[in-house]
C-alpha cells in the first residue's frame, strides 16, 4: 500500500481498508463496505470493507498455521520485532500523525503526540523479555518451583474511533511478544492507521498470519467473541458496548478484558494554583474535542473558586476551532454533544462558553469548547458520557460533598484534585472511586509502565490493559515443579 500523502489538512483520499489475513489484502467474503468520512472535511476518503464470522475464520485458520513456530521461538526473538517497529514508527512518524489526523479529526499535534505515546507502547513490548523471566524456588529440600509465562494461542482485539494509532498499540507489543497470533478489528471508523501499522510490522519482520486485520463493525465483533479458536479478547470502547462484549465472549470460556467509558470528575479547592489549574483543567477538557475516556467531564467546585472557573472561562473562549480544537468525529455525535447542552441550557444552567455553531469548515463536524456553569448533580450533563468539549460545573460547599458527587457516578476511569495542600490531596486520592488519579494533573494518564485501566462501569474484567498486567492478560502462567533429589523420603512430595 501506498505511504499517506497528505502533510497538511488539506484533504487527501486515502486507500480502502480490506481485511490483512495472512500477509495479503483481501476483501470480506461479503462484499459490504462503509464510507471513511474525514471529519474535518466531511468528506469521503477511503471505503472500509465490513467482514463476519467467514472472515474471522479465515484469519484464525491464517494464524493456526503459523502460530506454533511463533510461540516456539524465544522471546526475545519475538521482542527484535518491536525493537525494529520502533524504528519504523519514528522514521514514519509524521506520516503516521497525518493519517491519524485526517481520519480521525484530531489536530496535527495531538496526531503526532498520540503517535509517540503509541511508540511508548511499542518501547514497552522491548522490555518484556527482562520483565518476563518468571521466577523460581527450591520450595523444599530438592523440590523446585517455577513459573513461566506461556502464550494463549490466536487472540483478538476491539478498537476505538478515538486513537487510531495508539489503542491498537496498547495491545500489539504484549499480545505478540507473548507468543500469540493476533486478530485485530479497529474501528471502521478509524480503520486506515491500521493499515499502515500492518505493513510496518511486516517490514519489522513479523511473519505473515501472526498480525491480522479483520475490518467491520457489529458482526465482526461478534465473530471475535463467538469463534471457538479465539483464547481471549480485549475490547475498548463504550461501556454499552463493553458490557455487551464482555458477556458474549465470556459465555464462550473466554479470557475477556472490555474498558468502558467514562464521566471524570476534576475537583478544585480554594488554595488550588490559579494559573496551573485554570491552564490543565482547559486542556483535558478540549484535547482531543473532549473526545478522550480520560477528558475532564465534570468540574467539582468546591467553595470559593470563581477567580479559577473565569480564568478557565477566559481560557477556553481563546481556543480557535480548527487550529486549537479538532473536529468531532460524525454528525451524529455533533447532535448528541449539543443536544446535552440544549438540554442543560433548558433546565436553567448557565453557559459560560458555547461551542455551538462554532465551525472551521462548512463540510466538517466541528463544536467548540463549551463551560456550563450550576449544573444541577444528577443532571445529565452531569452524570452521562458526553464524549466532546463540554465541561459541567457543579458547585458543592466542602471536599467531601465533592468526593461524594464523584463517588455516586457508575464510571470509575479518572478522577483529579487541584490543590496546593498536601493533606487535602492525600485525603481525596485515597477515597475517590476512579482506577487513574490525578493530583494537579488533568489526564492522569498511568504511562509505561503503568498498567492504564478504570475501576466501575468503566471496566469489565480483571486488570489493566497496558503494562505488566497486559502481558499477564495476553499469557498464562504455568506452573513447574520438579524433584531431583534421592532421598525420597525427605520430601513432601512423593
Ligand atoms: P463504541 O463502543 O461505539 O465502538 C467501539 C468498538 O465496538 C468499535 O470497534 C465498534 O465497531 C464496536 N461496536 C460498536 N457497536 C457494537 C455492538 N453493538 N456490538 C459489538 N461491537 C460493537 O465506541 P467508540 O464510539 O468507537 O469510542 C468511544 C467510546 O470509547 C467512549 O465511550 C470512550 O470513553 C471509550 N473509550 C474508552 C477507553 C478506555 O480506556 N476506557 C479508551 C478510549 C475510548
Amino acid at each position: 500500500m501506498p505511504k499517506f500523502a497528505a502533510t497538511s489538512y488539506e484533504f487527501t483520499p486515502y486507500v480502502d481498508a480490506k481485511n490483512w489475513i495472512g500477509g495479503e489484502w483481501v476483501d470480506s467474503a461479503g462484499g459490504q463496505t462503509m464510507d471513511v468520512i474525514n471529519p474535518r472535511h466531511g468528506k469521503v476518503m477511503a471505503k472500509v470493507t465490513l467482514g463476519g464470522m467467514p472472515d474471522v475464520d479465515q484469519a484464525v485458520k491464517a494464524a493456526n498455521a503459523v502460530v506454533g513456530d511463533w510461540r516456539d521461538r524465544p522471546m526475545r526473538e519475538r521482542a527484535q520485532v518491536m525493537y525494529r517497529l520502533k524504528q519504523l514508527m519514528e522514521r514514519d512518524v509524521d506520516e503516521l500523525a497525518w493519517l491519524v489526523s485526517h481520519e480521525n479529526g484530531k489536530t496535527f499535534n495531538e496526531s503526532k503526540a498520540e503517535v509517540l505515546k503509541g511508540i511508548e507502547c511499542v518501547e514497552y513490548g522491548c522490555a518484556l523479555p527482562n520483565l518476563g523471566a518468571g521466577t523460581q524456588l527450591d520450595v523444599s529440600r530438592g523440590v523446585n518451583c517455577r513459573i513461566v509465562y506461556e502464550s494463549l494461542g490466536v487472540c483478538g482485539g476491539v478498537t476505538p474511533f478515538n486513537f487510531p494509532n495508539m489503542v491498537p498499540l496498547w495491545m500489539i507489543p504484549q499480545v505478540l511478544v507473548g507468543g500469540n497470533a493476533f486478530i485485530l478489528k479497529p474501528s471502521e471508523q478509524v480503520p486506515l492507521s491500521c493499515i499502515r501499522l500492518a505493513e510496518l510490522l511486516q517490514e519489522a519482520g513479523l511473519p505473515d498470519g501472526i498480525f491480522n486485520i479483520v475490518n467491520g463493525a457489529k458482526d465482526a465483533v461478534e465473530a471475535l467473541c463467538d469463534h471457538p479458536g479465539i483464547d481471549a479478547v480485549a475490547f475498548v470502547g463504550s461501556t454499552r458496548v463493553a458490557k455487551l462484549v464482555y458477556g458474549r465472549g465470556a459465555a464462550t470460556g473466554k479470557r475477556m478484558l472490555c474498558l468502558g467509558g467514562a464521566k471524570n470528575h476534576l475537583m478544585i479547592v480554594p488554595d488550588a494554583d490559579l494559573e496551573l489549574t485554570a491552564q490543565n483543567v482547559v486542556a483535558s477538557f478540549t484535547g482531543c474535542a473532549g473526545q478522550r475516556c480520560m477528558a475532564a467531564s465534570v468540574l467539582v467546585a468546591v467553595g470559593e473558586v470563581q477567580h479559577i472557573i473565569d480564568e478557565i472561562a477566559t481560557q477556553a473562549s481563546k481556543l480557535v476551532v480548527g487550529e486549537d480544537i479538532g473536529a468531532i468525529t460524525n454528525t451524529e455525535s455533533v447532535a448528541r454533544i449539543t443536544g446535552y447542552i440544549d438540554r442543560a441550557e433548558g433546565d436553567g444552567a448557565k453557559l459560560l462558553v458555547d461551542g455551538r455553531g462554532k465551525a472551521a469548515d462548512a463540510g466538517g463536524y466541528w463544536v467548540g469548547p463549551t463551560l456550563i456553569d450550576n449544573v444541577p448533580a444528577g443532571h445529565p450533563a452531569a452524570s452521562e458520557e458526553i464524549f466532546g468539549p463540554v465541561l459541567s460545573i457543579v458547585r458543592v460547599d466542602t471536599v467531601d460533598e465533592a468526593i461524594a458527587l464523584e463517588n455516586s457516578n457508575a464510571y470509575g476511569n479518572a478522577s483529579s484534585i487541584y490543590t496546593t495542600n498536601g493533606e487535602v490531596a492525600r485525603y481525596v486520592t485515597e477515597r475517590v472511586e476512579a482506577g487513574m488519579v490525578g493530583v494537579n494533573i488533568g489526564v492522569p494518564v498511568p504511562r509505561e509502565p503503568f498498567g492504564f485501566g478504570g475501576w466501575n462501569h468503566s471496566k469489565f474484567g480483571q486488570g489493566n490493559i497496558t503494562g505488566w498486567d497486559g502481558f499477564r492478560f495476553w499469557t498464562r502462567v504455568r506452573k513447574i515443579t520438579s524433584k531431583w533429589a534421592q532421598q525420597k523420603d525427605q520430601t513432601w512430595m512423593s
